[in-house]
Parts: structure tokens; sequence; C-alpha cells
């Protein structure tokens, strides 16, 4: 097939795990024979340094007229002057909003040979295989701020149609998948919550009847991530909540630096990203792990392109390298040897063939 991808590599270690995503995509069209064009485009704070903004139109327009869009991360302490009139940030939920992507999909995938990485006991790591569904265009992210000199607020709104869809995509994963869905809220509080319960027991019962739906507390769903974590298969939830229930969820994998992203539309064309940010104490330092972004192409070869075997290939390659015992600082063993963000890609890219 014949694709344009654009890549934003952004700030901090974006730009080197960005490169391994797209040196793993360049050796995918090769050996499988497809074309695949690159347009590098500014984001976050290399983006306000060059021309003031964050999310500059030229990239906007890439990002639109491109079949997926794949991101390093943005932002870092040179921007983040509480003060400034701009902000990296900015640039990533703007993009998000323009491409319409209201649905991620944070899959945590743990390898048995990372189970000393992670600070939870392995006998309950044990066949955890998770996919977050985090709603990512509305809520307190979203919604309208003021701010006067003794107080601050930040309006959180949740629409019934952004509720409605962002559960349709997790029921409809979950019925190729174990057929659970856990939904978490905090409705006991929150008035949004209420709605988002409310809507979501009534979809499930009259669109998927046979998916079995499970509702927690966001309070409660955070000590059950880290108690039983194998008992869920997809988690639902709102943008704020999902933000901090996947960087919780990322200890259970060892590292952030392991787990991908995929922000989905209407459309097929997506975007792309690892769920780390963008680590500006080891930026420049050629250690990041690349394996988030990496997982991350994979999810894009599957979702933007419906390139299935390249996905599968893609994720079996980093499966056989954290076998073979290949490990970036991040998930190494007291005792190993680590590799270089660049080691670790071409170790991947090897086992590609
Ligand atoms: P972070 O994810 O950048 O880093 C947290 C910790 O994890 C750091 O110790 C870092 O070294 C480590 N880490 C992260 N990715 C790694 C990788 N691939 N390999 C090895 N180690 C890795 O979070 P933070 O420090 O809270 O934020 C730093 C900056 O990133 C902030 O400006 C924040 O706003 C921004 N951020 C951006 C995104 C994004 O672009 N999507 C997401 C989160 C944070």
């Amino acid at each position: 097939m014949e694709a344009l991808i654009t890549v934003l590599p952004g700030d901090g270690i974006g730009p080197e795990v960005a490169a391994a995503g797209r040196a793993v995509l360049e050796r995918i069209a090769e050996r499988h024979g497809h074309r695949f064009k690159f347009s590098e485009q500014l984001i976050g704070g290399a983006a306000i340094d060059a021309i003031g903004e964050p999310l500059p139109d030229g990239t906007v327009a890439s990002c639109k007229d491109s079949n997926a869009v794949l991101l390093g991360a943005v932002g870092g302490p040179k921007w983040s002057d509480p003060n400034a009139p701009v902000r990296p940030e900015q640039g990533l939920l703007g993009l998000r909003s323009v491409l319409g992507v209201f649905a991620n999909l944070r899959p945590v995938t743990v390898y048995p040979e990372l189970a000393a990485a992670s600070p939870i006991r392995a006998e309950i790591l044990e066949g955890v295989d998770i996919v977050v569904v985090r709603e990512l265009t509305g809520g307190i992210y979203f919604g309208e701020k003021s701010r006067d000199e003794f107080s601050a607020s930040d309006i959180c709104k949740y629409h019934t149609h952004e509720i409605e869809r962002i559960v349709r995509v997790a029921a409809q994963l979950a019925s190729g998948r174990r057929g659970k869905v856990c939904s978490v809220d905090k409705a006991n509080v929150l008035e949004t919550s209420r709605l988002w319960r409310e809507v979501t027991d009534r979809l499930m019962a009259a669109e998927f009847p046979g998916i079995e739906l499970e509702t927690l507390l966001v309070d409660a769903a955070a000590m059950h991530l880290l108690s039983r974590p194998a008992d869920f298969d997809v988690m639902v939830t709102e943008n704020m909540f999902g933000d901090i229930l996947t960087d919780e969820a990322s200890m259970l994998a060892g590292s952030l630096g392991m787990l991908p992203s995929a922000s989905l539309g209407e459309t097929r064309r997506g975007l792309f990203e690892p769920i780390h940010g963008s680590a500006p104490d080891i930026a420049g330092k050629g250690i990041a792990n690349p394996c988030g972004t990496i997982a991350s192409v994979a999810m894009l070869l599957r979702h933007s392109f419906g390139l299935a075997e390249e996905a599968d290939a893609v994720e079996q390659a980093i499966a056989r390298v954290i076998a073979d015992g290949c490990r970036t600082a991040d998930i190494a063993t007291a005792d190993g040897q680590t590799l270089s963000t660049s080691e670790m890609t071409a170790a991947i890219i090897g086992k590609l063939g």
C-alpha cells in the first residue's frame, strides 16, 4: 500500500523515540512491499521556539493530509513558566481536537520477563492484559477555565453523545477480546459521572447485552488495578481519570517507556504516540526506551492501515528482544547490560528480518 505519515518528533526524548518508530516503519515498508512517505513537522516547544506557537498551521495541514500521525512527546522545563502565553501541551490538545480523535486506546501488556522491573509482585501480574479506553476530547481538560487573584475554576462537562461513542468503542473492543467492560466514574460525587453511569448502563443493556459490565468508582479502581489487575479486560473512563489510571497501570508493565497508545476518531486516520512524556531528565542521552513508540507503530499499522500481519510482526519483534534479555536502562536489572535507544531499535528491527 501507499501511505503518507506525518511524524511529529516534539521535545525532549520525543525526537529520539520518533526516529526509532520511523526506522521500524521504513523496514516494514521495505520487507512487505509498501510505500510509506514521511512528512516531519513541528509541534510543542520546538514549534514555539521556531515560530512562536505550539501547533503551526503547516503541521495541522500535513496531519489532515496524512493517513496516520506518529508523535514523540511534547513539553519540558524550558516552556513550563505558568505565566507563559503559550505552552507545548496546547499543541497536543489542539491536535487531538482538530483531528477529532476522541478515543484513546492504551493497552497494558506485561511481558513475563519484565515482572522484576515492576514494583508489583510477579504472581499478581500473571495474565495481565488490559486496554484502557480513555475519552480524549471532552471533560475538565477542555472545559471553560477561569482565574482571579484568589480563586480558579475548571469546568468539567460531558454530553450524552460523547459518552455513548466512547462506551461503544470500549464495548466493540471487548467483544473481540474477553467480553468484559469496566466503566470507571465518580458517580457518588460528580454530576458528570452520574450522567456517565446512566448513559453507560442504558447503552450497554440495549446494544451489548452479551458484554459483562462492571462499574467502579475511580478511587476504588485505582486500588483494584494494583490488587487484581488480571481481572480487567477493557476499562473505559473519562479524560482525566484515564490520564491518571494509565500512568498507574504503566507500573504493571515495569516502565512508562514500554506502553503505546492510539487516538482514534470516526475515520481511519489516527494519532499514535507512546504514553510517556518528554522525559527531560534523560533527553539527549540516547538512553530512552523506544518500545512504547515502536508498539505505537504496531497500533498504527493495525488501526490506520489495516495491516494486521505487519502489526503482529512488530509486536512479536518487541516480545522477542525482551525475551532475549535486551534492556534499556529503565527496565534493566541491577547486574545486566543496558542498550542505548538506537541499539534497542536495531535489535527490534533485526527481528523483523
Ligand atoms: P515523563 O513521562 O516525561 O517522565 C516520567 C519518568 O519516566 C521520568 O523519570 C522519565 O525519565 C521516565 N521515562 C519516560 N519515558 C521514558 C522512556 N521512553 N524511557 C525511559 N524512561 C522514560 O513525565 P514527566 O516527567 O511528568 O513530564 C515531562 C514533560 O513531558 C512535561 O513537560 C510534561 O508536560 C510532558 N508530557 C508530555 C506528554 C505527551 O507529550 N504526550 C505526556 C506526559 C507528559
